[in-house]
């Protein structure tokens, strides 16, 4: 009888269908361009739907297009297991973000097929539409629909620079389904993906095990001094709002470097008015981007840099603003998936790092509703959203074996019907 435990992923069935997928919208340095709703997505989710077919699994589209296939369990009435990502693209982008944890996927399926193993639990495939955010805004728009988080209406309204909208471009491609866009019960979520950025392949380790997501805080902040002539004005009688900047900079630098390894802080763009090399300016503006893991921590972060810029206007007798313009929350991932992802890996005698993701994705929207969990590979040079974006083979097929393990520990096998 097949526990489930010995099966492993076809690395190489795998790794062709990745192939594949990358020749529609293939770009000439080796990356996609397959932007959501485009004719090059159509080519790609026909080809997922195909593949998804001939495996024998029931696919839904939903209002929003996302696509849902589904491998009946033996218990129907249970709430499925759900892998899942996405196959849009930016628009120099590479071949595994989110592909990847589309196809191994599909992988996965045909593998419990071969073996003809049963779970108790269904077992879902999502393929989550517009994640990229490239043409249409905001990102993660089908599972943020899905999730209840976006209004349907609204976002079908959105327009790309050409004044498209979501509901024009899914009525072009024909994928604007019959199915209701919101979430069903799911037993566990699980999402398979590059880690866009360089810590596992630092570390030389092949498996990041992703226990949540960054907290994101946008600011603008805005320093208002008196404008003088650079010459004649003596340092003690300026209000400089670059002098009362550089008191600031150190310590919003600051604010991350004494939380590591995730606290992070970036100052993006300056601007100032007139801009003028012989004139004190009037004003400098500022964007402060603030992440943590922990939102209690983004709170205190928040708090010390209202206290930097208070400290700042006293010493310099310029007038500051600092106003938020944009939050993400950060999400905790649930402890059953990152057991479940922890226990496939110590099955196979893999060493993991505990990770937090950086960047967005579906599964943000996913932990609002469901139990949910996120595997890492590395990716070369830890590049991502770029057309050279690359992953090593052994670590395509490792990831999807961790991601088998997984999605079976919370599927219950009830064993192998040929057996
Ligand atoms: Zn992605």
């Amino acid at each position: 009888v097949i526990d489930g435990e010995s099966l492993r992923v076809d690395g190489a069935r795998l790794w062709r269908r990745i192939e594949e997928m990358a020749e529609i919208g293939a770009t000439e340095r080796g990356g996609c361009n397959r932007q959501a709703l485009t004719d090059g997505d159509r080519q790609g989710r026909d080809l997922f739907v195909s593949w998804a077919r001939q495996l024998g699994c029931d696919v839904t589209v939903d209002r929003i297009g996302n696509l849902i296939a589904r491998r009946s369990g033996t218990d129907d009435g249970l709430p499925p297991v759900l892998m899942g990502s996405h196959l849009d693209t930016q628009p120099t982008g590479g071949r595994f973000d989110g592909v990847y944890g589309v196809l191994a996927g599909l992988e996965i399926i045909e593998v419990l097929n071969r073996a003809a193993v049963d779970t108790r639990h269904s077992i879902e495939l999502a393929v989550w539409t517009n994640e990229e955010g490239a043409r249409f805004s905001p990102a993660m728009l089908g599972s943020g629909v899905w999730t209840g988080t976006f209004a349907l209406d609204a976002v079908l309204q959105a327009a790309d620079r050409d004044g498209v909208t979501v509901r024009t471009a899914l009525d072009a491609i024909g994928y604007a389904g019959p199915v209701a866009a919101s979430a069903h019960p799911l037993r566990a979520a699980f999402e398979l993906h590059i880690e866009q950025g360089p810590i596992l392949e630092r570390a030389g380790l092949q498996i990041g095990v992703v226990t949540g997501v960054q907290g994101i805080r946008w600011y603008d902040l805005g320093l208002t001094g008196t404008p003088a002539h650079a010459g004649p004005t003596p340092m003690d009688l300026r209000q400089d709002p670059f002098q009362a900047l550089s008191l600031v900079l150190p310590e919003i630098y600051g604010l991350a470097t004494s939380r590591p390894p995730w606290g992070r802080a970036t100052v993006g763009n300056v601007v100032a008015v007139p801009g003028v090399r012989n004139t004190i300016p009037e004003r400098v503006d500022i964007s402060v981007d603030l992440r943590h893991p922990d939102e209690a921590t983004l709170d205190v972060m928040e708090a010390e840099l209202r206290a930097v810029v208070g400290r700042a206007e006293k010493a310099t007798g310029v007038t500051a603003t600092l106003t938020e313009n944009f939050r993400s929350d950060a999400v905790r991932f649930s402890d059953a998936c990152v057991s479940s992802i922890r226990t496939a890996a110590d099955h196979l005698g893999v060493i993991t790092a505990e990770l937090v993701s950086g960047a967005g994705h579906d599964s943000v929207h996913l932990a609002r509703i469901a139990p949910t969990g996120m595997i890492f590979i590395p990716c070369r040079g830890g590049i991502s959203h770029n057309e050279l974006e690359s992953a090593e083979p052994a670590d395509v097929t490792l990831g999807a074996d961790i991601l088998l393990g997984a999605v079976l520990d919370q599927a219950d096998v009830v064993g192998s019907s040929s057996s």
